[in-house]
C-alpha cells in the first residue's frame, strides 16, 4: 500500500506528490493525463519565477520534477470510485482499468473542465480569442473589444475586471436577467465601457482563419440575428469539477466541487484534496499548486498521528 496516493497530475497533485516524496513515504499518482488542464493553455505569464512559459513545456517539467523522486507514477489510468474502511482507515481506489489501489492517505487533485458553448468556430479559435480565463488572457486584449458569455458570477466579475483593461466589453447573457450578486450587477452598470445584452444567444463565433473577428448572436425576444466586432470571446458559462465518480463517497458542495477546509481535509479522514476539484477560491495554477502542497502536508501530518494499520 501507498503511504500518499494522489489522484490527478496537474499542478496540484504534482506540487503535492513531490511535497510528499520529499517526506520519504510511499508516494504514487494516478493520472488520467498528467499535465491537466495546463496543457490546454498557450502562455502562461502569471506563475512567479517562472516570466513566460508554455502550457506543454510547464506540464513535461512538471512531470520531470515528479520523475526526480521515488514516485510511481500511473499515468493514463483513472480513479473510478473511492471507499474507506472504518475499521482500519485504509483507503482503496478502484480505477476504470479494473485494478485496485490502497493508501493511507489519499490526495484528490482531479482538477475541472470549463463549460463550452458548443457554437460553431468556438473549438477552432479557442486560445486564438476564445478563452475561458479572464485571469490568465485579460491582458492579451489591451485596448481591444471584447465579449463575455454568461451573467452569472463570474461572468460579470469577469466583465468588471476586463472593463479596465480592455477598451470595450459586451456581457452577453442568454436569461432575461442576469444572476450574479446584485453589488456586482451594480458595479457592472456603472461602467461607461460595458454593455449588457440579455436574452441573447451566441449562435457563432467568426474569425479570419487565424483569429476571432466578431461573434453572431440571436435575440431570443424576436429572433434577429446580429453581429458584433470584436476580438476577443471570454467564455464564463461554468466550471465543472472532475468529482462525478466521488458523488455519495464525501462532502461536495451544490457546484460539486469537494468541501474542504483551510488543511485542504475533507469531509473523510485521511482523505484530502486541493485544487480546482475544491472549493478553494480562485482556479489558478500558482494557487492549485500551493493547495497540493497544504494537501499533502496535511496527509503526512494524518499519517504521523495515525497507528500504521
Ligand atoms: P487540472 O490541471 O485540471 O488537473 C487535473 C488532473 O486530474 C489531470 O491530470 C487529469 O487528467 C486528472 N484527472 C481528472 N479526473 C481524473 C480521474 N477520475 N482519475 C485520475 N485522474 C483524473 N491558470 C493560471 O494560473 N495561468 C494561466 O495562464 C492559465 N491559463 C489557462 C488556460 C486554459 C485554456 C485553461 C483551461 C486553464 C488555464 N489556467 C491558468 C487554469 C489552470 O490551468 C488551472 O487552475 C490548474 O491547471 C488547476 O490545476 P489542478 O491540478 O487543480 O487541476
Amino acid at each position: 500500500p501507498f503511504d500518499v496516493l494522489v489522484v490527478g497530475g496537474g499542478p496540484s497533485g504534482a506540487t503535492a506528490a513531490v511535497y510528499a516524496a520529499r517526506k520519504g513515504i510511499r508516494t504514487g499518482v494516478v493520472a488520467e493525463r498528467f499535465g491537466g488542464q495546463v496543457l490546454d493553455t498557450m502562455a502562461i505569464e502569471n506563475f512567479t519565477s517562472v516570466s513566460y512559459t508554455e502550457g506543454p513545456k510547464f506540464a513535461a517539467e512538471l512531470e520531470n520534477q515528479v520523475r526526480q523522486y521515488d514516485v510511481d507514477i500511473m499515468n493514463n489510468q483513472r480513479g473510478a470510485k473511492l471507499t474507506r474502511d472504518d475499521e482500519s482507515g485504509m483507503i482503496s481506489v478502484d480505477l476504470v482499468s479494473g485494478a485496485q489501489l490502497s493508501s493511507r492517505t489519499v490526495v484528490i487533485s482531479t482538477g475541472a473542465r470549463w463549460r463550452s458553448m458548443d457554437v460553431p468556430g468556438e473549438a477552432e479559435y479557442r486560445n486564438k480569442g476564445v478563452t475561458y480565463c479572464p485571469h490568465c488572457d485579460g491582458p492579451l486584449f489591451k485596448g481591444k473589444r471584447v465579449a463575455v458569455i454568461g451573467g452569472g458570477n463570474s461572468g460579470v466579475e469577469a466583465a468588471i475586471d476586463l472593463a479596465g483593461i480592455v477598451a470595450h466589453v459586451t456581457l452577453i447573457e442568454f436569461d432575461s436577467e442576469l444572476r450574479a450578486d446584485q453589488v456586482l450587477q451594480r458595479k457592472l452598470r456603472s461602467l461607461p465601457n460595458v454593455e449588457v445584452l440579455v436574452s441573447s444567444m451566441t449562435t457563432e463565433v467568426v474569425g479570419d482563419g487565424t483569429t476571432v473577428t466578431g461573434l453572431n448572436y440571436k435575440s431570443r425576444t424576436t429572433d434577429e440575428a446580429h453581429t458584433l466586432e470584436l476580438d476577443g470571446v471570454f467564455v464564463q458559462i461554468g466550471l465543472l469539477p472532475n468529482t462525478e465518480w466521488l458523488e455519495g463517497t464525501l462532502e461536495l458542495s451544490a457546484r460539486g466541487e469537494i468541501v474542504v477546509d483551510e488543511a485542504g481535509r475533507t469531509s473523510l479522514p485521511g482523505v484530502f484534496a486541493a485544487g480546482d476539484c475544491t472549493t478553494v477560491p480562485f482556479k489558478q495554477i500558482v494557487v492549485a499548486a500551493g493547495s497540493g502542497a497544504t494537501a499533502a502536508l496535511s496527509a503526512f501530518d494524518h499519517i504521523i498521528r495515525t497507528d500504521v494499520p
